[in-house]
């Protein structure tokens, strides 16, 4: 196994909790902008955002979306490990991430439908089971 195979082992190994810094200071995110009327507006990732609201009423925890307090942004665990730069949303498929929060909710949704992350859930499963680990 090469090395990069073998830094996905490892992050296979790990699983995407350890990675989703859910508690972190999201303050750290905020953008100012101004608004139509030359106002300071102020958006940052919420942590709500973790969680998929279904549009018959259920929720979701999404546990493959991961926070980097490095970035300031946000990714996609599986997408990010099996590394694309093309896709809906690719910046949410690098570890670079995507912090564009004004579009974030409809991105995520349009990214979820995806073939290509549907592909590389797939993949992560598939990975999953070799390395013994279910999640
Ligand atoms: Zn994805």
């Amino acid at each position: 196994m090469d090395v990069r195979g073998c830094a996905v082992q490892a992050w296979v190994f790990v699983g995407p909790e350890f990675f989703q810094n859910k508690n972190s200071n999201f303050f750290e995110t905020s953008t100012c902008f101004p608004d139509s009327n030359v106002k300071m507006k102020t958006r940052y990732w919420i942590k709500n955002m973790f969680i998929r609201k279904l549009t018959n009423g259920e929720s979701l925890e999404r546990k493959w979306l991961l926070y980097s307090p490095a970035k300031k942004s946000v990714y996609f665990y599986c997408c990010g490990l099996f590394n694309t730069t093309t896709g809906i949303g690719y910046n949410l498929s690098s570890p670079n991430g995507y912090k564009d929060w004004k579009h974030i909710s409809n991105l995520l949704i349009e990214h979820e439908n995806s073939l290509q992350h549907r592909e590389f859930m797939m993949n992560y499963v598939t990975r999953m089971k070799t390395t013994g680990r279910i999640y």
